[in-house]
């Protein structure tokens, strides 16, 4: 049997999808992030990873890690702790792996955050962790997202090849986790076979720490509630429109990504 066909959202789509608050909501059950992103090495990563989660709009976004005064410094909105994931506070989802490192203290960190029924997206140094122990996920029941892009993808045995819809599902399957293989056209699938070919972006987002910032807006979507999936799905798609909209104003860095989310957002919405 063929297999079937990968969708493309559009913007009615993803608007569908999107959280919007309302008169009963308080910040809590807007939808509460946790972040295990950065490092003394690589701060930045923490930095656009809790401002994307930020401006995608949860209730709360709330951040442990090694780049935590960075953090602090740059988001005064995210509540900030220089301890573990189990120091940080009551979240709904976690994202973990950007600018982490890979040694002992980032592996342990990973299996903690991994440990927990919540859903949680894996990505960058987390992925090469998780390459060395798949069974971390395997056994987890919560929802898993992973965001490889192709070196990332490759660790984990296979090489994405031209097939990438059929990679991307396979990978998804064996691992029992959604998977977003990033690219010009990027790949998300379920372990059901579901899959979604973005058709938002600009090469101008191969740039450094777009990825990171992907990361945080997919993090907050799969705080806000939306199954594992349609975050990815959602989350690229935006992620996509916000790259488009700030390679408008000329080439951009991944931190104009992030100031331009509200107005990439309120153009998936179609609202002026
Ligand atoms: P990372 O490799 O983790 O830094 O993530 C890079 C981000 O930029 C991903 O969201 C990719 O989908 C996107 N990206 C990279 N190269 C391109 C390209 N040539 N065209 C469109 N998007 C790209
Ligand atoms: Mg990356």
């Amino acid at each position: 049997l063929p297999a079937p066909s990968a969708r493309q959202l559009t913007d009615a789509d993803a608007a569908a999808r999107l959280p919007l608050p309302d008169a009963d909501d308080d910040k809590y059950s807007q939808g509460v992030v946790g972040v295990v992103a950065g490092s003394a090495t690589y701060p930045g990563a923490g930095v656009l990873c809790t401002g994307a989660a930020l401006r995608t709009r949860p209730g709360l976004v709330r951040y442990a890690g090694t780049a935590a005064d960075g953090v602090r410094a740059a988001w005064p909105e995210a509540i900030v702790t220089d301890g573990r994931p189990g120091d940080a506070g009551r979240v709904q989802a976690w994202v973990i792996g950007p600018g982490l490192g890979t040694g002992d203290e980032a592996r342990s960190v990973l299996a903690e955050v991994l440990a927990t029924d919540l859903p949680v997206l894996v990505d960058a140094d987390g992925l090469t962790l998780l390459a060395a122990e798949p069974e971390l996920v395997r056994r987890r029941s919560a929802p898993t997202v992973l965001t490889p892009h192709d070196r990332e993808f490759a660790r984990f045995g296979t090489e994405p090849g031209d097939d990438r819809i059929g990679a991307t599902r396979r990978l998804a399957a064996d691992l029992g986790a959604v998977v977003l293989l990033k690219g010009d056209a990027t790949v998300v699938a379920d372990p059901d076979g579901t899959a979604f070919v973005n058709g938002t972006g600009t090469p101008w987002l191969a740039t450094a720490g777009t990825g990171d910032v992907l990361s945080g807006i997919a993090g907050a979507l799969l705080a806000a509630d939306l199954p594992a999936v349609e975050a990815a799905a959602v989350a690229a798609h935006v992620h996509g429109r916000a790259g488009q909209v700030a390679a408008a104003h000329g080439p951009f860095i991944a931190g104009d990504v992030v100031r331009h989310l509200p107005e990439a957002v309120a153009r998936v919405r179609g609202t002026p």
